[in-house]
């Protein structure tokens, strides 16, 4: 204590910028809504706006912690701020406090790393921002060094990526509640992800007892983000630890995470600001050179609607005419092509009737989807139908217990009414093959074909170890 510096005082309150979003449906089991507050220090902009733009990703990572996301309930919020007329998020300025001020608003620290328990803080003020503000943070933000992707790039990097691949099966790995999946070779090793997901703090419970080793395959597999949610990144996370002294986290990336290409949309591309967690991964990713003049960060053209790929297809979700766009209805969806004209459909957070190349004719059979948004509410009429009966399998990407309550009776139903095979990640079973026989609930979607034995730790479509592996060699040699 004392004299000038107060670096080993605690910050009794402190201002931050946020962006507020707004849930759409209630969660809880008591029909709550909540407000998300993604927010940055206001000290904190105006010592990023004396760093090089362009080293930003670099010398966020040394600033004290800035950031601070936080979650309270829609109701308190809305009795101290008016709420936006026809949009979901609003910026604006908020006195964080450990303690409450009387008339202060409860707020949930949300965390991605392995934090389980869920500080609270108080929100003592609500104010508008300045229109400064909002110019300084459009100004930090602009994607500026990154260029649109182009789909001959990233064509190549996926069918690169694929190459000599024999034996393509789709793992979805248990993240809990939250999306990951990846294309998988002879091996079960990644050649492709889709998604890099891990659940937040709130949905804390529903991760996997031990953090599944998606990136430990020692490939720099791309990744595809279907859309910027962070459910569907936030495995890319290695540490946000909420600083109490700071009231603020910072967001330590995993190197392994940022040592590929990320192919995304546009997170700007419908109109809803990047808050500041959000560009402080694209920062980290913008700042990441793989090879001179090869960005990490690829983000398609906006005008894009596919790419075809040697093995598949990646497709931009549409909303049909009536549908608001917004981050779940305008993403990437993937198609997966298998022997003999069979095709399987990862769809991330998209209805079935934003997926154009579902009600094209089709030539090819769909054989495995990973349903929707885990498992939440579609539009039933629109959910196809399996090219097999018996062996469809409709995979749901989901933990339990969610506050959003996923899956949702009637979507599970609308997939067994069309003879899917419905499958959850949260069904987890002791691995025989993890050394621990931990239980995990990953699966595998096997084309029809006969699978290579002695490859893969298990195999079958219910059940497998996505833990990378040796390889038994002996055991290969037998059976050929
Ligand atoms: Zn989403
Ligand atoms: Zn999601
Ligand atoms: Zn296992």
């Amino acid at each position: 204590m004392g004299t000038g510096s107060n670096e080993n005082e605690s910050r009794k309150e402190r201002w931050f910028f946020a962006l507020a979003t707004f849930d759409e449906e209630p969660v809880d089991g008591d029909n709550r809504q909540y407000v998300t507050l993604d927010s940055l220090a206001e000290d904190g902009l105006y010592l990023l706006r004396e760093l090089p733009l362009r080293y930003l990703g670099r010398y966020v990572d040394e600033l004290p912690p800035q950031l601070l996301l936080l979650r309270c309930l829609r109701a308190d919020f809305s009795r101290h701020t008016k709420e936006p007329e026809g949009a979901n998020f609003l910026w604006l300025r908020v006195l964080v406090s450990a303690q409450s001020d009387g008339d202060g608003v409860p707020a949930e620290v949300v965390q991605y790393a392995d934090e389980v328990e869920v500080p609270t803080v108080w929100i003592n003020r609500f104010e508008p921002v300045g229109r400064g503000f909002v110019d300084h943070w459009e100004f930090l933000t602009e994607i500026r060094y990154t260029q649109p992707s182009t789909p001959s790039l990233v064509a190549g990097v996926l069918d690169h990526a694929m190459r000599d691949a024999d034996f393509v099966s789709v793992g979805v790995f248990d993240v809990g509640q939250g999306s990951c999946s990846a294309i998988l070779d002879e091996a079960c090793s990644p050649r492709v992800y889709y998604d890099l997901g891990w659940p937040a703090n709130f949905n804390g419970k529903s991760r996997p007892a031990h953090k599944p080793g998606i990136l430990d395959f020692g490939r720099a597999a791309p990744v595809i983000i279907s859309h910027w949610d962070m459910d569907h990144w936030a495995f890319a996370i290695e540490g946000m630890k909420y600083d109490r002294a700071e009231l603020a986290m910072r967001p330590v990336w995993k190197d392994e995470a940022l040592h590929r290409v990320w192919i995304a949309p546009n997170p700007r591309k419908t109109g809803h600001p990047v808050g500041p967690f959000l560009q402080s991964l694209l920062w980290a990713l913008e700042y990441e050179e793989l090879m001179p003049g090869i960005n990490a960060l690829q983000l398609l053209p906006d005008d894009l609607t596919y790419i075809d790929l040697t093995w598949g297809r990646l497709e931009v979700c549409e909303p049909p005419a009536g549908v608001e766009p917004n981050r779940n209805n305008t993403g990437l969806a993937l198609w997966v092509y298998g022997p003999e004209n069979q095709m399987m459909l990862l769809t991330g957070d998209a209805d079935f009737n934003c997926i154009a190349g579902l009600s094209a004719k089709r030539r090819r059979r769909l054989v495995g989807m990973v349903v929707p948004h885990h498992g939440a509410r579609v539009t039933a009429t629109d959910v196809p139908k399996p090219a097999f009966h018996e062996d469809g399998y409709a995979v749901v990407s989901v933990g339990g217990p969610n506050v959003y309550g996923h899956p949702k009776q009637d979507a599970i139903n609308s997939y067994l009414a069309k003879r899917w095979n419905v499958r959850y990640t949260k069904r987890r079973r002791p691995c025989q093959y993890c050394e621990d026989g931990r239980p995990h609930g990953n699966i595998r979607m096997l084309f029809d074909e006969n699978p290579p034995f002695g490859t893969c730790n298990g195999f079958g479509y219910d059940s497998i170890c996505l833990h990378p592996v040796s390889l038994e060699f002996e055991e290969i040699e037998e059976l050929e």
